[in-house]
């Protein structure tokens, strides 16, 4: 299903679809590479409200200092991404982005 893209009008992405980036492209220069990993995705056991927060803010700082925060973004966004912090933006955050695109809210 194509959709505009959230953060750039003009653009057209292609949601449930890779859009043509390829992961391997930026990947390696992913600021979460390594033993921080973990906080971009909740746990396996239950995480309270407070610990989740904490956790998403730890893991927007990080992708604040990434240099490829805009590919991230553009990933999650085209494969539909519906878990973990991608680009900084929770998946609530991405479904909001694409649903304010789509209905120019
Ligand atoms: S933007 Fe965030 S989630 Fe994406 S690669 Fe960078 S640090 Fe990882």
């Amino acid at each position: 299903m194509a959709v505009r893209h959230p953060l750039n009008a003009s653009r057209v992405i292609e949601l449930g679809r890779s859009g043509g980036l390829d992961r391997s492209e930026w990947q390696d220069k992913a600021a979460c590479k390594g033993p921080n990993h973990a906080i971009f995705f909740p746990p396996s056991r239950l995480e309270r409200r407070i610990d989740k927060r904490r956790r998403e803010a730890r893991a927007k700082e990080i992708c604040e200092q990434c240099p490829v925060l805009r590919q991230c973004r553009d990933y999650a966004l085209n494969i539909g991404e519906q878990h973990g912090i991608w680009g900084g933006l929770t998946a609530k955050e991405r479904k909001e982005l694409v649903l304010a695109a789509n209905t120019g809210a």
